[in-house]
């Protein structure tokens, strides 16, 4: 995949027989898409003029390329799917919960955008993005991601009670993570250093026909709800220790619908990283 000199190299090679407002800037554009293909650069910039069109711009405008990114990354925005109040207050503690879990824990990336605007499969996008391109993240990291998934649902279950959660793929995305953790990067805590083939290789054990032997299923099944529990521990304690933020970021959300990270700076103020969510000093 492109480094960031290269992402803006092929945005500016897309980008050159397109009219573009001068607000336009393809370096910050160029940083945020960290992870993207070339493929995937050409199409932000196709949809981009799609968009302008669409809309009856002269020239491509920052927020048609903002739509656009966020179209290529996440799906359209869905502003016909009419979500009645009830729905939309739970979307709103729910994305509000990944935020604030996000932006406390200290080796999460910062939060980038929240919305509550359905977009392609999801009710709602809480984005974090690296400051950075980075090629590699630690266990602090991967765990503190793994909390801000978790956030999600467990401010449902702090505001609406334990069986009023809804249904998300938070858990499907906590589950893969944490058994990519496990089993291909040694990072479990009674297996670490230890690294196990998947289903996928086709490599198996002798006794048992499967890639590794039952004893050492059970053992992964078992690293692996401890890190999902963990995650849940450590995001409930931000947010009992946060109420009153989670509250701000909620209401906002449900006043403005998109919040960026100039909105947010005065919302997240006074937020605190209880001692129970910390992993280090
Ligand atoms: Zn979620």
């Amino acid at each position: 995949l492109p480094e960031r000199k290269d992402r803006l190299a092929i945005l500016e090679v897309h980008f050159k027989n397109k009219p573009t407002a001068k607000s336009v800037n393809l370096e910050a554009l160029a940083a945020k898409t960290a992870g993207s293909s070339g493929a995937d650069l050409a199409n932000i910039a196709n949809e981009a003029a799609i968009t302008a069109a669409r809309l009856g711009h002269k020239e491509i405008t920052g927020a048609d390329l903002t739509e656009a990114f966020e179209r290529v990354a996440i799906g359209p925005e869905r502003k016909s799917k009419v979500m009645n109040e009830k729905e939309r207050k739970i979307t709103a503690y729910h994305e509000a919960g990944h935020a604030v879990v996000g932006h406390v824990l200290p080796d999460s990336d910062p939060v980038h955008k929240i919305t509550i605007i359905p977009r392609g499969h999801t009710g709602g996008v809480t984005w974090f993005l690296p400051p950075e391109d980075r090629s590699y993240k630690n266990i602090y990291e991967l765990k503190d991601t793994l909390a801000r998934a978790m956030g999600g649902r467990i401010a449902e279950k702090i505001i609406f009670g334990e069986d009023s959660v809804t249904t998300s793929s938070d858990l499907q995305h906590v589950a893969e993570l944490s058994k990519e953790m496990i089993i291909r990067e040694g990072m479990g805590n009674k297996t670490r250093n230890l690294v196990y083939p998947s289903e996928a290789t086709g490599y198996y054990t002798i006794s048992t026909g499967k890639p590794y032997s039952e004893k050492t299923a059970e053992l992964i099944d078992e690293e692996i709800a401890q890190f999902a529990n963990e995650a849940a521990k450590r995001a409930e304690a931000v947010l009992k220790a946060n109420h009153k933020v989670l509250d701000r970021v909620a209401e906002a959300l449900l006043e403005k619908e998109t919040l960026e990270e100039e909105d947010l700076k005065n919302i997240f103020e006074g937020s605190t990283l209880p001692d129970s969510a910390k992993l280090h000093d």
